[in-house]
């Protein structure tokens, strides 16, 4: 039963999603912004482990449960995070994207200094060495939830297929064998899914996410102050929303002002792990 409700959800999802535009014509603009700033990165390869890894009956169990518990769903027309019935609807979801490159971890301490759960999602080109492996190893066991960016960061819509497949699955190996688990939620870079990169997501058990607003690859937000007071004072902060911020100078900089300033707005940081995602 709890399979075919799980099912129907999904499908509910991915029938919207197909139908209504992933990104507003101001997140094409940031995501043009964030692509030329983006394209500088340096992208390394390193050996791909394409081998499938099963799920264990037990860990199956404990996941079903997790799924029957979610106190909210991802709303895949806008990307914000809504209560299923009466859970807080005053909530934000913080993520950090392009991790763990230079201040992840330091980031990850001082959200844990505050109580402050979030997303981080990493991308296989800063898990080569075995320090970077470390640092997100530590990261994991801080509490933060790891989420799969792809490996190289590429635009999906570059790619075959095969390569699609490569970039989503190789990370997810690659995660499991640093910290036991596998991702639950995945971000493409850009926010630039695929037909095939949904449905690929989908059989990888992981629940699909964007973002509702974020700044810090926009040239004039690119100091501290910028970033706080825009992260804080922007017109998107609403219930549910979904802050994208990046593994940056002066994202780190601000990162501890931006969620006290957006705790002194009433709103609760939502721990990810009350997020439905799929069995
Ligand atoms: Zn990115």
């Amino acid at each position: 039963m709890k399979k075919i409700i799980a099912t129907g959800i999904t499908l509910l999802l991915l029938t919207a999603c197909s139908n209504v535009p992933s990104n507003s014509s101001v997140e094409k603009e940031e995501v043009k912004q964030k692509k030329s700033t983006e394209e500088q990165e340096k992208v390394e390869t390193s050996e791909i482990n394409d081998d499938e890894l099963e799920t264990t009956p037990e860990e199956k169990n404990e996941t079903e449960e997790a799924v029957q518990t979610a106190e909210y769903v991802i709303n895949e027309n806008n990307w914000s995070i809504e209560p299923k019935s009466d859970a807080n609807p005053k909530v934000v979801l913080l993520t950090i994207d392009d991790a763990p490159d230079k201040h992840a971890l330091k980031m990850a301490e001082d959200l844990k200094d505050l109580n402050a759960p979030a997303i981080f999602f990493v991308n296989g080109h800063f898990l080569n060495t075995p320090e970077e492996k470390e640092v997100l190893r530590k990261i994991h066991e801080m509490g933060f939830i790891i989420g799969n960016h792809t490996y190289s960061h590429t635009n999906l819509n570059d790619l075959s297929i095969e390569e699609q497949k490569e970039e989503i699955v190789s990370l997810n190996d690659l995660i499991e064998s640093i910290i036991g688990e596998r991702p639950k939620f995945f971000r493409a870079p850009f926010g630039q899914n695929t037909e095939y990169s949904k449905q690929l997501v989908k059989e990888e058990k992981m629940a699909l996410m964007n973002w509702t607003y974020g700044y810090d690859w926009v040239p004039e937000y690119q100091n501290k102050d910028s970033i706080t007071d825009i992260m804080i004072n922007s017109p998107f902060l609403n219930d549910g929303a979904n802050l994208l911020m990046h593994d940056r100078t002066w994202t780190s900089e601000g990162l501890v002002e931006i969620v006290k300033g957006i705790q002194g707005k009433g709103y609760e940081i939502l721990d990810p792990l009350r997020i439905e995602t799929l069995e």
